[in-house]
């Protein structure tokens, strides 16, 4: 995916882009183009992965920290404003080993989907229906040793060749420890 934006994926776009069909996104593969609003909160969380940020959003109230961030608390409803970096390392809370691409072509070596629940997020209660971690993928790892638990870090594209988008992060790897 390739991108012509103004600023970054995270600006609103204004009235005036909507009449004028403003693109920001070009999908290479699909010769899609699209623009979309972001929102308050994921437009944040895109600005803040093209300076090498994972943020999340913190209730002083409940005092939860969620990612990607949020406008309102989905615990006590109340406004979260206050955006908080992240460590980009965690723990694998479920992953797949996928053996097809996402145009259905057959491949040898899989593609590892995982879901990651950062250092710094709050764990899941049993009162939340949000799952809890991003889904991301996994790399530079033997698909026999990938376990639940398993501690892993970000590895990111270099400074000047990220979008302000989730692939920003190229994958997460093992942390050895
Ligand atoms: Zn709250």
């Amino acid at each position: 995916m390739t991108s012509r934006f103004k600023s970054f994926p995270g600006t609103s776009l204004s009235e005036e882009d909507f009449a004028q069909g403003e693109v920001l996104f070009v999908h290479d593969a699909l010769k899609a183009e699209y623009a979309r609003d972001t929102g308050v909160g994921i437009g944040a969380y895109l600005a803040g992965l093209r300076r090498g940020v994972i943020l999340g959003s913190y209730c002083s109230h409940c005092r939860k920290t969620v990612v990607p961030p949020r406008v309102v608390c989905e615990w006590c409803f109340r406004p979260m404003s206050e955006y908080v970096p992240l460590r980009d390392t965690g723990v694998v809370n479920t992953f797949s080993l996928c053996y097809v691409t996402w145009d259905v072509q057959r491949i040898s070596q899989p593609e590892i989907p995982a879901v990651i629940v950062l250092d710094g997020a709050s764990t899941l209660s049993e009162t939340s229906v949000v799952m809890g971690g991003i889904l991301h993928k996994l790399s530079e790892v033997d698909p026999k040793a990938v376990r639940i638990g398993m501690r892993v870090r970000a590895v990111w594209k270099p400074p000047e060749e990220r979008q302000g988008a989730i692939t920003d992060i190229l994958y997460f790897k093992p942390i050895e420890e």
